[in-house]
């Protein structure tokens, strides 16, 4: 089979989370031009170009994720256990200071092949380097958003952050056809941006017309010292200097008061839940019930491969579905099919692509990915009952299940082995340079 062109997925199972929730036992989806010609029930007739046998394979919208730090990937399980202000002052920031532009890029092309072993086909990405980032784009095919990190100490990069970004985003800017880049803003938090670099970034982002991804309230100390420090709450402070006037996509935000939760609604600002890093940081947990009550986005993240350390996005959905039953005592909450939106056409919404990507319907993209059934974790497969489906998904599969990627209706990876990028040239590298740069940098 070619992996591009036309292609028709014969004979798997398709939980298409579309607005109704169709699924199709015995389905079929014909692939034409990069985007989906037909979803549905299993017809001979329309069969065309190369045919892709689906048979005991659950097909999935490509899992979307919201929040990463792709070139920390070499700082994983460096350090951990550690409070968050700790974490970053003693630990991630010495080490990020030593990265250059080579070590970036084996960062982000390493991370690129877990997402993409995870079927992970669109991720939201802040780091420095934005063009060795974009280097591993072109090279894996993932659809990501590169949002360049900005700080206004500077970073190993530059001391102009917000100029890489800004050039960065001029030179991107409308050619996500031809490389699936879709550059956009990063500043990193309100604890490392001054109010005029937020208004700078409002306003750069405006004339653009370009998203920006950020933090926002983390941890309880972040919005206790911007109260302290600014007399309002990071979300207020960002929203004084215009950033809520932009498209928003805000990692974390646990803390976020009443009135919080209001510029967030107002503005149509999304969420990215990150439960995993936020759990091993002990920064807290989203009150989710609160985020959906307030008619706010939300989807989910890994965060990156330091404070996660795996960028298992399926895992990370069904601890992230536990803990917030847990917390309410309630485990109707949050039903599987529910959560699985957040790693799909949720993620889509958070990102402004909702018409483009996170739901297999005619007319869109072909970001599709598919689960092999035959494993153990996956029997029974009681396919006349699609809301077990959605709990085997959630609760029993993990990224180890995925099977084949498809991205704008190119196969990324067949049967688990990756036919655009080099796994052993990436991991022995990434390996490498990570030792060395420990060892040379007394980390
Ligand atoms: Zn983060």
């Amino acid at each position: 089979m070619e992996n591009t062109g036309v292609i028709t997925l014969i004979h798997g199972h398709i939980l298409t989370m579309n607005s109704t929730s169709d699924y199709y036992s015995d389905g079929m989806i014909v692939i034409r031009n990069k985007r989906i010609d037909y979803v549905g029930p299993f017809d001979p007739i329309k069969v065309s170009g190369n045919v892709f046998d689906a048979t005991d394979k659950l097909i999935l919208p490509g899992l979307i994720n919201t929040h990463a730090h792709s070139g920390s990937a070499l700082f994983r399980s460096l350090a951990d256990d550690l409070f968050l202000m700790d974490w970053l002052e003693n630990y991630m920031w010495p080490a990020e200071r030593f990265q250059t532009k080579e070590s970036a890029y084996i960062a982000a092309a390493l991370t690129h092949l877990e997402f993409l072993q995870n079927g992970i086909t669109t991720n939201a990405d802040m780091w420095y380097f934005p063009e060795s980032v974009a280097q591993a784009v072109l090279e894996s095919g993932l659809r990501t958003f590169i949002c360049s990190t900005i700080f206004t100490k500077g970073s190993p990069e530059s001391k102009d952050t917000l100029g890489v970004a800004a050039d960065f985003v001029e030179k991107y800017k409308g050619r996500s056809e031809e490389t699936r880049i879709y550059p956009a803003y990063g500043p990193h938090a309100i604890y490392t941006c001054s109010q005029e670099t937020l208004r700078e970034v409002a306003e750069l982002a405006k004339r653009d017309h370009v998203l920006i991804h950020t933090h926002i309230s983390e941890t309880s100390g972040e919005q206790k010292t911007c109260l302290e420090r600014l007399g309002m709450t990071p979300s207020q402070a960002m929203k004084d200097v215009g950033i809520f006037e932009n498209h928003v996509l805000a990692a974390h935000c646990i803390y976020l008061s009443e009135e919080d939760c209001e510029i967030f609604r107002e503005s149509q600002a999304a969420i990215s839940y990150n439960p995993v890093s936020n759990l091993k940081l002990c920064s807290g947990i989203l009150p989710l019930e609160k985020m959906l009550d307030n008619d706010i986005c939300v989807s989910i993240g890994t965060d990156g491969p330091q404070s996660n350390n795996s960028l298992d996005l399926l895992r990370d959905l069904k601890m992230g579905s536990l803990i917030q039953k847990n917390e309410l005592k309630n485990p109707r909450f949050l039903p599987a099919e529910k959560a699985l939106r957040m790693a799909t056409i949720d993620g889509a919404k958070a990102l402004g692509m909702e018409k483009e990507i996170g739901s297999l319907e005619a007319g869109k993209r072909a970001d599709i990915i598919t689960l092999d059934t035959n494993r153990a974790v996956m029997i029974p497969l009681l396919d006349e009952r699609p809301a077990s489906l959605y709990s085997q998904v959630v609760y029993a599969a993990s990224g180890s299940n995925v099977c084949d990627v498809f991205v704008d209706g190119e196969c990324l990876m067949k049967n688990r082995q990756e036919l655009r990028v080099d796994r052993q040239y990436i991991s022995k590298t990434a390996q490498e340079i990570a030792k060395s740069s420990i060892k040379k940098n007394g980390l």
